[in-house]
């Protein structure tokens, strides 16, 4: 146990956004990748963008030296940061060790994004949000054993800036269930089984983190509130007991906070935590109740999450300040206030958004907002509710003057869902369809076609940027984009696909597209969030009730097929996906919410239809994603998500061939949910995991069309004919030929032409084959 005991600080927040203001780490990152940008440049970027934080949140009012400035930086993932620090890394890539076994930036970024036959790790979403993080690889083999000295570093460069800053590291439970087996484990391996061999590791990394001056430690958990990993809730409230009683039995650490954001913990680890030798835990109080009280809170301080740290809305300081005061009948030592997660998910600063509209403005918190909320509430805690009831009634009044806004309710928009009723969810029996579209399309078996973009070429962004300036005008951008489309339709053409698209040049995002274009949304200019690694996205602020005040994507698709005899796909974003990309309203249901987007979808599809379009597909790529990680909540859920797609969707005409577009490969909870969206056709990606995915949808009983994507679009490899072949022979035999179509994985927007065109040329050679097999 530390000696000099400095109490946690009544106010912090879990984290902050690492990119920059500007995006510097992306183009410095980027830039070091090309070798445009020596390591040491890079470090020294990286070293600015920390001082800047620091300095930053030291002016929104968190203390220099009291811990409550988080040590959050990653240069790619924080959970490929904690992997290299405990040497977890992959065999492959064991050459790029220095010669005293340490993982140097080089060998961090390798890993992360692979090199020649070395895959990189995967990436996967974490928890609940569109975060991608690095899925560490760990086996029976695996050494563990502390391989870089970076989150010390940090801690002492911040000591010689005169801040005591307090590091943010994944823990230990939370590391182990986030990995997968390593490539060689045995059958039914669990990387938690590796727990008691990690653990020292941990101890020196804590050991290390104390001698640089570190007074407080924050261990992130928060696969302790998750439903959804391997590991059941009651293994890893076991893991956490295990974990935590050993680490704090440690006599050279830091004080150490754990941290469990994203959802409510499960009760078994709240029970272990609060009774583990750690000095602080802190809590979703966002996404998750006041927990009941628990044996060993006495000596801790609790930390409530009381403000968002996933969504843009200015938070209820009112409605904050009664969880915490709940909080303080646990009878814990202390109770301090945070986020519910780290900043992270949100854009920096709302102040740089000077084309916002100022009252919407009024409503939003972005990362800096949020940290003065804390400070605020941090205020309260030490001197009273009163201090800070001007700050608590101005917020308040923000709430207020949002819900009575012009726009955030439209009666004509809630009239129309008003009157639902069960007949506008549904489309009518499916063979009738079939045999409608059979007729109509006329198309051969096996169907060819792609899931919607081409690539995004330099000169489309650069037309677009240019456009964006005002170097192009409206009429030269659009004629641009049409001879694009026409080159897209004419090599489809030439390739011999069966169902054309047009190639999506003309959206920059598939969500941002529509926000843009529907009313309801907003768009930032600098909101920009880390996706993964260099990649950020700019989410739209959906804070209005939504409706469509003209048509979207009509024009295109109509351009689109007057160029070719072949049916032409008309491309939509479905309603969930759209949800899960922006940063949506908090004050009704999600569902609600949803049904407003997909009529204004329905709209659209109506409006596709009168002008001829026979085909429509409806992307849910995130259809997975924003499963809650909480069992209990998923059926509400699996609800509102399918019954908003079949809204948007059942307008169609009989004849007119739905389809849908899903890109994950874990399908198990929601295979039931993909059958009951009552597409015609769904495309799934199923190349990475080599088919596995065709399996359970033939147990399933699918009976619609189904296009298992026969190549992975993430990779620049050429598909070999035989090798889409054996992909096409096992749907055919796996599904008894059901209706099965042959496509990519997904779009192909991040893809150069050149492998474009040769993948796509193998697919339609390798369906040539098995059609003329089938046939014989
Ligand atoms: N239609 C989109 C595209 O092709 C689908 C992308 C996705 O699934 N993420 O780009
Ligand atoms: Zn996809």
């Amino acid at each position: 146990m530390t000696d000099s005991r400095t109490p946690f600080p009544h106010g912090t927040i879990l984290g902050y956004p690492r990119i920059g203001r500007r995006r510097e780490l992306k183009r410095a990152v980027e830039a070091h990748w090309a070798g445009r940008l020596d390591a040491e440049g890079l470090e020294r970027t990286a070293a600015e963008l920390r001082r800047a934080t620091r300095t930053r949140l030291a002016e929104l009012g968190l203390g220099r030296g009291d811990s409550s400035i988080p040590e959050s930086f990653s240069f790619y993932d924080q959970v490929h940061d904690a992997a290299v620090a405990v040497g977890a890394l992959p065999e492959r890539f064991a050459g790029l060790r220095g010669a005293d076994g340490s993982i140097g930036l080089d060998a961090y970024f390798t890993a992360a994004r692979g090199a020649g036959d070395d895959a990189a790790l995967e990436m996967t979403k974490w928890f609940d949000t569109n975060y991608h993080y690095l899925v560490p690889e760990i086996g029976p083999e695996t050494r563990f054993s502390l391989s870089s000295d970076r989150f010390a570093r940090q801690v002492a460069e911040a000591r010689a800036d005169g801040y005591t800053t307090r590091p943010v590291v994944v823990g230990p439970v939370t590391l182990l269930a986030l990995a997968k087996p390593a490539d060689g484990a045995p059958a039914g391996f669990a990387p938690l089984s590796r727990l008691d061999d990690l653990l020292p590791v941990y101890a020196e990394l804590l050991a290390s983190l104390r001698a640089a001056g570190a007074e407080w430690v924050q261990l992130d958990e928060p696969a302790l509130v998750s439903e959804s990993l391997a590991a059941s809730a009651e293994e890893l409230a076991d893991a956490a007991a295990r974990a935590y009683s050993l680490l704090g039995a440690a006599v050279d650490r830091p004080q150490v906070l754990v941290a469990a954001g994203y959802a409510q913990l499960s009760d078994a680890a709240w029970t272990a935590l609060a009774a583990a030798p750690v000095e602080a835990l802190a809590i979703d109080l966002t996404r998750g109740d006041v927990p009941p009280a628990a044996a060993g809170l006495e000596g801790k301080t609790l930390v409530g999450g009381v403000i968002d740290g996933r969504n843009v809305w200015r938070g209820d300081l009112a409605g904050a300040w009664d969880r915490l005061d709940a909080l303080r009948g646990l009878g814990a030592a202390q109770v301090s206030a945070g986020t519910s997660t780290s900043l992270q998910h949100v854009p920096h600063d709302v102040e740089d958004e000077s084309a916002l509209d100022p009252r919407l403005a009024s409503w939003l918190a972005f990362a800096d907002q949020k940290t003065a909320q804390v400070v605020t509430l941090a205020e309260g805690l030490v001197s009273g509710r009163d201090s800070i009831a001007e700050v608590v009634d101005a917020a308040s009044a923000a709430l207020a003057d949002r819900r009575g806004a012009p726009g955030v309710r439209d009666g004509d928009v809630r009239a129309r869902v008003a009157a639902l009723g069960a007949a506008d969810f549904d489309r009518g029996d499916y063979d009738a369809r079939a045999a409608a579209q059979d007729a109509q399309l006329a198309l051969p078996l096996l169907p060819t076609t792609t899931i919607g973009s081409f690539p995004q070429t330099g000169d489309i962004r650069r037309a677009r940027a240019r456009h964006g300036r005002g170097e192009l005008t409206g009429a030269e951008y659009e004629a641009f984009l049409r001879d694009e489309i026409a080159r897209v339709v004419a090599l489809q053409e030439d390739l011999g696909l069966d169902v054309l698209v047009h190639g999506e040049p003309e959206r920059n995002d598939m969500v941002q597209y529509f926000a843009e274009h529907l009313d309801g949304f907003a768009v930032t200019q600098h909101g920009w969030v880390q996706s993964y690694g260099s990649r950020a996205t700019r989410p739209s602020i959906l804070w209005g009730d939504v409706s469509r005040p003209a048509p979207i994507t009509v024009d295109w698709s109509v351009f689109a097929q007057s160029l070719t005899d072949k049916p032409m796909k008309g491309m939509l974003t479905g309603p969930v996906t759209i949800l899960a990309w922006s940063f949506v309203r908090d004050d009704q249901p999600l569902g609600d919410t949803a049904n407003q987007v997909a009529l204004a979808l329905r709209d659209e599809i109506a409006d596709l239809e009168a002008a001829g379009i026979r085909v429509i597909q409806v992307d849910e790529p995130a259809l997975r994603e924003l499963l809650p990680l909480k069992q209990a909540d998923q059926p509400a859920y699996l609800d509102w998500s399918v019954g908003s797609f079949r809204l948007a969707t059942a307008g169609a005409a009989p004849a007119t061939q739905v389809h849908t577009h899903l890109c994950y490969s874990e399908f198990d909870v929601v295979i039931d949910a993909i059958a009951a969206l009552d597409a015609d056709v769904t495309s799934i990606e199923a190349a990475r995991s080599r088919g596995e995915v065709i399996g359970d949808i033939a147990a399933s009983g699918f009976a619609a069309g189904i296009g298992p994507g026969v190549y992975d679009i993430h990779s620049p490899r050429v598909p070999a004919v035989a090798e889409i072949g054996a992909l096409l022979d096992r749907a055919v035999g796996e599904l008894a030929l059901r209706r099965v179509w042959v496509n990519p994985d997904c779009g192909l927007k991040t893809r150069g032409y050149d492998e474009t065109v040769a993948s796509l040329r193998n697919l339609v050679a390798a369906t040539t084959q098995v059609r003329e097999r089938l046939s014989a």
